[in-house]
């Protein structure tokens, strides 16, 4: 893992310290209505207030692209934030400028303040060094802990870490330690399970996986795409025929790593994709014209459940079946199941995370058993993919 610099790293008190955080959360009629993204952040924000130092929060709602759009304000945030923490949060107007000056030299040290949506102004997305020099002026200190999106060479989330000493909060630093035990330095075997929807988006993460997993399960829609370029019938299943080639390619890159590709042995169909559909599990030869494939087998199910007992990591992202409309959910649900109790049994460490991973380990109820789950989308995926990501760079560098 590349070298960053931790709380534990410097000494705060007094001093301004620009918090990077993620608070883009759900709202609806201008309430939070889900926490998670503050929750995160609180270990950081409370360390910091406790430490005695001046903490400014910076972060951006929604997509307003550089002009002040009141309803995309991070006032109610911040008030939510308050409540969380059972400690006043100032809010100031503008992230920039007399108004931001002015609320940080109100600050005794201890307190918090918020600032204004970065993305009112255009400087933010586009990483404008004058813009970023307005942000640092009113900070002594910079602290990322919104992994989340640090996959944007943002202002905030990359630019101030070249202006300021450059530390990762404890949300960030929890999320790189779990990544790095994952792929960067991971107890092997590793077994990856990818599904989803589709190989079309999927494949940087495909091909950079295969290079360094010793198992690769593909489930869900995309193991269709493998299947059909296998010449296994797939009927009128969700299936990207026009991908064939690329399939084949991505099983040779596997087996030229000595990556093990583990695909299903048989499925579960129906006619229809409906609740209640009338679902039959099959071999994957018997698959009919008008059958349409939703989830994995059951021996398919034994098999991953083989390779698992002597599995030391799992990395997971996606769905093995259309899991949203039982009993479709099977494969995903009996899978997550038996990682969660690998886990908890201290016989090997998880990690999932991803679009629609967090939704399907939650029906499962095995979240809270796996070693780490990423909230952070985006930023998760293009870590799978093998990217660097700008902000965590940017830190490693500071
Ligand atoms: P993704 O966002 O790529 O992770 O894809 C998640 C979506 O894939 C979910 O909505 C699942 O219902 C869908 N999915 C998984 N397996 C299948 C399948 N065999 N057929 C159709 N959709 C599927």
């Amino acid at each position: 893992m590349s070298a960053f610099k931790t709380l534990d790293d410097v000494d705060v008190k007094g001093k301004r310290v620009l918090v990077r955080v993620d608070l883009n959360v759900p709202m609806a009629d201008g309430k939070v209505t889900d926490t998670t993204r503050i929750d995160r952040v609180v270990p950081t924000l409370t360390e910091l207030s406790d430490k005695g130092a001046k903490v400014i929060l910076m972060a951006h709602f929604g997509r307003p692209k550089g002009a002040v759009v009141p309803e995309m304000s991070l006032k109610p945030v911040a008030e939510a934030t308050a409540a969380i923490l059972s400690r006043p949060v100032a809010f100031a107007g503008n992230c920039i400028g007399e108004e931001a000056a002015t609320a940080v030299a109100t600050l005794a040290d201890g307190d918090l303040l918020m600032l204004e949506n970065a993305r009112f102004h255009k400087g933010e997305e586009a990483n404008d060094p004058e813009f970023a020099k307005a942000l640092a002026a009113n900070g002594d200190i910079y602290v990322n802990d919104a992994f989340s999106v640090s996959h944007r060479a943002h202002a905030s989330s990359e630019g101030l870490a070249h202006l300021l000493p450059a530390y990762a909060g404890r949300s960030m630093e929890a999320e790189l330690r779990a990544l790095d035990a994952a792929l960067g330095n991971p107890q092997r075997p590793v077994l990856a399970v990818v599904g989803g929807a589709k190989v079309s988006t999927k494949l940087d993460l495909l091909e950079n996986l295969v290079g360094k997993v010793d198992r690769l399960v593909i489930g869900g829609g995309m193991a269709n795409t493998f299947l059909a370029a296998m010449g296994k019938p797939v009927g009128k299943s969700l299936c990207e025929h026009d991908l064939g080639d690329t399939a084949r390619r991505i099983l040779e890159a596997a087996k030229a790593a000595g990556c093990e590709v583990i695909l299903p042995k048989d499925v579960v169909v129906a006619k229809e994709f409906k609740a209640g559909a009338d679902a039959r599990c099959i071999p994957l030869d018997a698959v009919a014209d008008d059958d349409m494939i939703l989830d994995v087998g059951t021996d398919s199910l034994g098999s991953l459940a083989v390779h698992m007992e002597d599995t030391k990591t799992v990395v997971w992202n996606g769905p093995l079946g259309a899991f949203e409309i039982p009993p479709f959910d099977n494969g995903t649900v009996t899978a997550a199941r038996q990682v969660a109790m690998l886990t908890k049994a201290g016989r090997l460490t998880s990690v999932a995370g991803g679009g629609d991973t967090l939704a399907a380990l939650n029906q499962a109820g095995a979240s809270d058993d796996f070693s780490y789950i990423s909230t952070a989308g985006g930023a998760f995926l293009e870590w799978l993919e093998g990217k660097e990501l700008p902000g965590v760079k940017a830190l490693s560098a500071s």
